[in-house]
Order: structure tokens, then sequence, then C-alpha cells
């Protein structure tokens, strides 16, 4: 019998296990995982980026605990030697139309208390030479990280401690009952006092398996990266990030300096095909036409038609993305990019077609489900399972026995 059973080791199911052993190392955990190992999801394929809360809105959890993150996330590459640069990201405007944005963002910045600096064209030219921006900001916080190591480093931690790990074991069934949940996969069975679901791309299945309807579905956005040919590399100095579109700031095509020295341009978001297709051609039957009848995706569908559409003609034509690219460094040309990596968004949409910005908790009678948790969350997993101890487990840890609310 386990006290705590954590379904995903991703990130955020790391950072949950973390934090409990952080407040009681001798409740019995256990991490349950599909895959043969961590961050084989959305937490091993990203852009690597310690966010530092510029974009949220100030009071959200995304903007408490992506500004609480970075610190952490910096501070936890430190203790345990792993990759950190804290190089900082400059994002700019390079149309008029954008500078009253780039003003809401720093006034954002300055609400979320962060460090955040002004710069002129000039002052940009000195940091990023050939940028093309009318101004900037300077975000000095953040950085890069290399979150395949990070993760390997809190499932290390993590057993190190007394906690269990199980790889290839796929959750096909949750039984919850007044005394504990016993959690099937294909080929055995665990039996738990409490759950956590961190299943990312298929959180929401996972609760409905438990019993739960979260009023939202997954639907995956396929991000995919080119890479700068190295004799360009020095196009490229820090994070660099357009003006985003306050509808759907997770778009908007960036160049990342990355933590094996490579300059990842991109990612764009395009719906996948499947929840965890990382190639074009990625298909299931199940996935799609889950989407396909899902009201949600036909509002939002509707209603952003063109951004959309715009996406999909980026992903065919390298072309065209880098028309998009130029708009920040004019220099580029297509041949200066190779393909690179892809990764898939876990992005929740309610029914009513709207995009779930924050991070999004539901409670079971026995369990509880992290049914939202996008980009800065890889920032922010540290802080996501100090979050969920704080508010959800605070009484177990002290007393095992009482019930979690
Ligand atoms: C293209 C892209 C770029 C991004 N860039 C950044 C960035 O620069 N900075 C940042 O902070 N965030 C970024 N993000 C967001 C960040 O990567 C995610 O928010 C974070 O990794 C989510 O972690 P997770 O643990 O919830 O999900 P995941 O990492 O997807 O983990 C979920 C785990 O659950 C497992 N699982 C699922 N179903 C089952 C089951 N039935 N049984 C057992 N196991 C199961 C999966 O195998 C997986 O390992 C980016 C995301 C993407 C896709």
């Amino acid at each position: 019998m386990y006290d705590v059973i954590i379904i995903g080791s991703g990130l955020v199911g790391l950072g949950v296990a973390n934090a409990l052993q952080e407040h009681n190392r001798h409740l019995k955990l256990l991490i349950v995982e599909k895959e043969s190992g961590p961050a084989a999801h959305q937490s091993g394929h990203n852009s690597n980026v310690v966010h530092s809360g510029i974009y949220y809105t100030p009071g959200s959890l995304k903007a408490r605990l992506a500004k609480q993150g970075n610190q952490s996330m910096f501070a936890f590459c430190r203790q345990h030697d792993l990759y950190h640069d804290r190089c900082g990201k400059v994002i700019v405007a390079t149309q008029l139309k954008e500078l009253s944005l780039l003003e809401n963002i720093y006034q954002r910045g300055m609400e979320n208390g962060l460090a955040v600096v002004r710069l002129s064209q000039n002052e940009l030219k000195m940091r990023e030479p050939y940028v093309n921006g009318l101004e900037a900001l300077l975000v000095p916080d953040a950085g890069i990280v290399n979150y395949v190591q990070v993760a390997e480093k809190l499932a290390e931690l993590i057993q190190q401690r007394g906690g269990d790990i199980h790889y290839h074991q796929e959750v096909v069934g949750i039984q919850e009952s007044s005394s504990g949940v016993a959690v099937q996969t294909q080929s055995a069975q665990y039996q738990g006092k409490w759950l956590v679901n961190c299943g990312g791309l298929f959180s929401d299945r996972i609760a409905k398996l438990a019993g739960y309807e979260t009023g939202m579905k997954i639907v995956p956005f396929r991000g995919e990266y080119y890479v700068l040919n190295p004799d360009k590399n020095y196009l490229v100095n820090h994070l660099i990030y357009p003006v985003p579109n306050p509808d759907f700031p997770f778009l908007g095509v960036h160049f990342t300096r990355m933590y094996n020295g490579n300059r990842d341009v991109g990612p764009n978001a395009v719906l996948a095909f499947k929840r965890e297709g990382y190639r074009k051609s990625d298909f299931n039957l199940r996935d799609l036409s889950e989407v396909l009848s899902y009201r949600g995706f036909w509002k939002i569908a509707g209603q952003y038609m063109g951004e959309g559409l715009a996406e999909i003609r980026r992903s065919l034509s390298r072309r065209r993305f880098t028309e998009n690219a130029r708009q920040l460094i004019p220099e580029l040309q297509p041949e200066d990019l190779q393909p690179g990596p892809t990764g898939v968004r876990a992005q929740a949409l309610t029914y009513e077609g709207k995009l779930v910005d924050d991070f999004h908790f539901v409670t079971g009678s026995r369990s509880l489900h992290v049914c939202n948790a996008p980009s800065p969350a890889a920032t922010a997993c540290l802080e996501i399972g100090r979050e969920v101890v704080g508010r959800y487990f605070g009484e177990i840890v002290v007393n095992k026995n009482r019930l979690w609310r």
C-alpha cells in the first residue's frame, strides 16, 4: 500500500513527488510511467527556457509559480551542478502597432514584481546586432537549462529518498473507494491512499478513468523547430522573442540559444493528429476523432481560422516559416535553417471553446488531477509540486489518516 501514487514522470509528476518528500521523508511514494524513462514527452520536447513570468495575468498561479519557479529552477541546477545559463531574453517590437503591446508587457512585468529593462533601438542593437526592432524589453532573469537533465536528476533524488518509479506501466484503470485508490496497469495493480494524475497529454482521459469529468479536453498542438546552421549562430546571442499575440501567447516563433550550443528557431503550433504525434504523418483515429467531435474545438477553429491556417502554411513551407522568423532577423535565409526537433503541447480547451490559461487542478475524493499544465510548467515544476502539497496534502503530511479536503 502506497501513501501516494503519482501518474506520469514528466516534470510536473516529479515536482509533486519531490515536494511530498520535502515535507515528509517517510511517505511511501510511487510514480507510474508508461515510457522507459522520465521526461519522455512534453518535459523532454520543449524550448528549455526558464521563463520569468512576465506575460502572465497578475495574481494568476502561472504568474506566481513562474516567478518562484525561475528562482528555484536555477537554484536546483546550481545545487546539483546541472547546466544552466541565465542569459536573459529580449522581447522585440518590430512594428509600430506592437509598441503599445510591448508597453503593456512592461507594465505587467512591473505588476508581477520582475526586473524588466526597456531597451531603445540602439541598446537592442548592442545586444543583438542582427535583430530588427523598434524597441525591446530585456528580461535578465530568463535563461536556459536542460530539462531532460533536470528530470533525470529529480528521478534519481526521488529514488534515493526511497520513492519508487515503475516505468513501462501504462495506467488503464482507476478505482477510487472511501479508503483508497486502486491503479491498474496492463501488467500490475497498485494500491494507494491517494492519487495524483500528472498525465500531461492524457490527463483528461486519466481523470475520466477515475470517474471525473473535468469540463475540458486536451487538444494536442505540435510545435516544430528549425535549427540554425552553426555558421549562423552569431545571429543570436540571447533568447529573442516577438511581442506575443495576447489571444495566443504561445504563438510566435522565437530564437533560443540552447544548452548544446545550437540556436533553435520555433516552435510553431499546428493541430497534431495524435496526442504524442511528433511527425506530420502521425495519426491516431481516436485522438483525432475526439478533437473533431468536440464542440469547443470547432468554436475556437471558427473564431481563429486565419491564425490556424497561417500556422499550417508555415508548417508546410520552410520559406514561409523563414519569412515569419525574418521579421526579427531580416538576414535569415531559408537555407540557414535545418529541420529540428518537435514537441506536442497539451492544451486544455473548454467545451465553450476557451483555451484554459492558468494551471488547473480538479480534486476527487482520493485523487487530484493536474488538468492543465502548459508552459511555463517546466520552469515552475518544483513550485507546482509545492503548491499541490501545500493546498491539498497539508493534512496528510501532518496526519496520514485525514482527508485532503
Ligand atoms: C514545444 C513546447 C515548448 C515548450 N517550451 C517550454 C519552455 O521553454 N519552458 C517551460 O517552462 N515550458 C515549456 N513548455 C511546457 C512544458 O514542457 C510543459 O508544460 C511541462 O513539461 C508539462 O509537464 P508534465 O509533467 O505535465 O507533462 P509531460 O512531460 O508530458 O509528462 C506526462 C507524463 O505522463 C505519462 N503518462 C501519460 N499517460 C499515462 C498513463 N496512462 N500511464 C502512465 N503514464 C502516463 C507520459 O508518458 C509522460 O511521461 C513547452 C512545451 C512544448 C510542447
